[in-house]
């Protein structure tokens, strides 16, 4: 199983836990209307498409007959904080997510902690640029931000000991808490999404994610990903 910590603090997480079809599928999709199908060339090293399946496929993508594309399905378990998750989510169609329940899960909340504090950015849209808070400071509010971490902790686990229920209870918890979810989406989706979330605008950390994200589906489906990747407009 393919396994990913875009965030590097052994929290986050993008796992391959499943998949359907491969490149061939996307072809055998279009070949279908003329009734058709193709095989894989194969001989002792291994199998690839043929080459004119591997153009179909290039055709495809540039004339935006996305349909075979949505055939392919792959499944990912994701581990993201909270606020992260928000602007992923965005991306609703061709997708499918079951996410972990805080009404229901009362284990200890586990937090996000920027390794460095960027500072914001002379175009707003732009969210951050290079500059970071200097080194004395970044340190310092580290610290208090843990501690903020760590009250919040305690506080919510006193209230589940007093009984307050979970799903009133998690209203204190901060969008740095990790949430888990899987998500099932057609290779067109992963493509657009990982599109939208590598582009110049994005925030750092979701491209990180976006990027782990295309390592596992890109090599399940490199040639279709080859070829949407260059056509398909984020
Ligand atoms: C850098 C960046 C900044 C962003 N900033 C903000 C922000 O400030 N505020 C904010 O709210 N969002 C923001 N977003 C989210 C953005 O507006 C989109 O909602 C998100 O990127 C998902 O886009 P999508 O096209 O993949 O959507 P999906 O929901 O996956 O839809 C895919 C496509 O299906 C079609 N479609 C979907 N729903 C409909 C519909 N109801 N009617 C017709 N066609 C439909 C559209 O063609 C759409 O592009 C931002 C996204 C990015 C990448």
């Amino acid at each position: 199983m393919m396994t990913f910590d875009p965030l590097g603090d052994g929290i986050s997480r993008v796992e391959h836990l499943d998949h359907m079809g491969d490149d061939l599928r996307v072809v055998n999709a279009a070949r279908i209307s003329f009734d058709r199908e193709s095989h894989l060339e194969c001989d002792d090293t291994g199998q690839w498409l043929q080459d004119q399946d591997e153009k179909l496929i290039g055709f495809l993508a540039e004339n935006e007959h996305v349909s075979p594309f949505f055939h392919p399905q792959i499944c990912l378990r994701i581990t993201m904080p909270s606020f992260l998750a928000h602007q992923w989510w965005r991306s609703t169609v061709g997708v499918s997510r079951s996410e972990v329940y805080r009404r229901y899960v009362v284990a200890e909340p586990q937090c996000y902690q920027p390794p460095h504090w960027r500072l914001r950015a002379q175009q707003p849209k732009a969210g951050s640029g290079t500059g970071e808070l200097g080194a004395e400071r970044q340190a310092a509010l580290s610290v208090e931000v843990e501690r903020l971490y760590r009250d919040i902790r305690t506080l919510y686990g006193q209230m589940i000991q007093e009984g307050v229920a979970p799903e009133l209870a998690q209203a204190v918890l901060p969008q740095a808490t990790y949430t888990r979810w899987i998500e099932t989406g057609s290779l067109h989706y992963f493509v657009r999404a990982c599109g939208l979330h590598t582009g110049p605008m994005a925030q750092r950390e979701l491209r990180l994610y976006a990027e782990a994200v295309s390592e596992i589906v890109g090599g399940l489906f490199p040639v279709s990903w080859k070829a949407l990747t260059r056509h398909t407009a984020a």
